[in-house]
């Protein structure tokens, strides 16, 4: 087909701006918008990866690159679904490709879920990484806290829970954000898993870095580790679950008397959540004792433990939200799609509708799978025939000029750019955070000068 002549991508974060960098690659002729509710590009990248992580926030670095070069218009502060609808853009463009990743917890069913002090790793991310849409200040008021979870984000949850805050200051966190971490008395972290040491998610490096946090002992039970074929068989055949189990029995031959750290993280195994305990606040966490059958699976036991903790935090699963007007399944939380081409519930593709991301994948992959989605997509989108929007179709210049008079753009997010780190060369950092939407909006949109940062309006 020929090339099509404009295309809207929804979503700045790394599988939009994969996609649309790769479609300008592709065809070079077209136009591309990359639409972004928040004042500030790069999704999870800079909203979900822990701020302790420099050398990936630095992938940041790369998609500024590719949105510097001109080929794409970044129009952030614009919330499609609200401010302009999907029919809009689709009459609009001759493609669209939503990419709106995902950002909310997946439920946990369990009595008592609904407690203050049970939270979603989701909203606790948010608030360290400085979401401008999320509260400024979070309840760190427990001695004694329990993570449930097996994977990466359980690791970056409990990690951040635990750290002392003066080895936050080489990062951009906000003040608010240090200053909530500097008052957490925390001494006591539980993480919980499920199944066994050979069946978490934990990346072998991530794991490691839990164990080189400053005045943090870790605690592993040695019988969690022995005595099952599972682990001996896994061990033997994946060397990253080799790496993971030789760790944690690292850390489980340790003795106790070495341990002087005023911290500790207690890694659990075979135990899945039952209830949250407490009347008006959470004051335990009731596991079930979980029996594995040697060949990685696990059964209930019928046996109990209850553990006195005064915050509980699920980091189970991230999920996507539906966009008004795209088909949704709500059993996987993606969109359907046949290589990234929506389709509907025949299973037939919706004209100039496509997908790519988290949206489109689900909620699992690093960055680096990102990018090989969004070829996928993006090579799809080629391949369909084009189609005709001239006929009624809006005027998408004029819709934005009514209706998006606070849009930023790549000046905008610029602007944006040097207030943080100017905010940050001026206290000896790389960067400080801007976390309030107003804020942004304001500073985005030109109607601040940087200077005005300076004296105090960072909290
Ligand atoms: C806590 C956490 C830590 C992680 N750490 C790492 C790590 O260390 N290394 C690694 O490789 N990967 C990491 N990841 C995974 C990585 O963040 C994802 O692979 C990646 O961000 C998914 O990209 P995406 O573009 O699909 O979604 P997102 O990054 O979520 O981007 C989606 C974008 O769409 C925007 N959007 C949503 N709805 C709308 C709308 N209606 N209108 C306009 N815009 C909209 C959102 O604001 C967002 O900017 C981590 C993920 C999490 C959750």
């Amino acid at each position: 087909m020929s090339a099509p002549s404009r295309v809207a991508v929804v979503g700045a974060g790394p599988a939009g701006i994969y996609a649309a960098d790769i479609l300008t690659q592709l065809a070079p002729g077209t136009q591309v918008d990359l639409f972004e509710k928040l004042p500030a590009p790069y999704g999870l990248v800079r909203y979900g990866v822990s701020p302790d992580h420099p050398r990936i926030k630095r992938i940041i670095e790369s998609l500024h690159v590719m949105l510097e070069a001109g080929r794409i218009r970044l129009l952030c502060n614009i919330d499609i679904g609200t401010d302009v609808t999907i029919e809009e853009l689709r009459s609009a463009y001759d493609a669209v490709i939503v990419a709106t990743g995902a950002i909310t917890d997946i439920p946990l069913d369990i009595p008592g879920i609904e407690l203050p002090g049970s939270f979603g790793a989701a909203d606790f991310v948010s608030w360290y990484d400085g979401h401008p849409d999320v509260a400024t200040t979070w309840p760190l008021d427990a001695e004694s806290v329990a993570v449930i979870g097996a994977g990466n984000v359980a690791l970056d949850v409990s990690r951040m829970l635990i750290k002392h805050a003066h080895t936050l200051l080489d990062t951009d966190i906000s003040d608010n954000v240090h200053s909530g971490f500097a008052a957490n008395p925390i001494r006591e972290l539980h993480l919980f898993a499920r199944r066994g040491p050979a069946d978490v998610r934990f990346s072998p490096t991530e794991l490691r870095e839990l164990g080189h946090q400053h005045d943090v002992d870790i605690v592993v039970d040695p019988a969690d580790l022995h005595g099952d074929r599972h682990i001996e068989r896994m061990t033997k055949q994946f060397a990253p679950t080799r790496n993971v189990v030789d760790t944690m029995r690292g850390w489980a031959a340790i003795a106790d008397s070495e341990r002087t750290a005023s911290r500790r993280v207690h890694l659990h195994f075979y135990q899945a959540p039952v209830a949250i305990l407490g009347d008006d606040q959470v004051e335990g966490l009731r596991m079930e004792r979980m029996t594995p059958d040697g060949y990685g699976h696990v059964t209930a036991s019928g046996a109990f433990v209850d553990h006195e903790v005064q915050a509980v935090y699920r980091a189970i699963g991230y999920a996507a939200t539906a966009l008004p007007g795209v088909p949704f399944d709500h059993a996987t939380r993606t969109i359907p799609h046949r290589d990234g081409a929506v389709v509907d519930d025949n299973g037939d593709h919706i004209p100039g509708l496509f997908t790519t991301g988290w949206i489109k994948r689900g909620p699992v992959g690093l960055i680096g799978s990102t990018k090989s989605d969004a070829r996928q997509t993006v090579e799809t989108l080629l391949d369909h025939s084009g189609r005709d929007t001239t006929a009624g179709a809006p005027d998408i210049e004029q819709l934005l000029a009514a209706r998006c008079g606070h849009r930023i753009d790549w000046n905008g997010w610029l602007r944006i750019d040097a207030a943080e780190q100017r905010l940050g060369t001026d206290r000896g950092r790389h960067r400080i955070k801007i976390i309030e939407r107003a804020e942004l909006t304001t500073i985005g949109g030109g109607r601040l000068r940087h200077s005005a940062l300076a004296d105090g309006r960072q909290r």
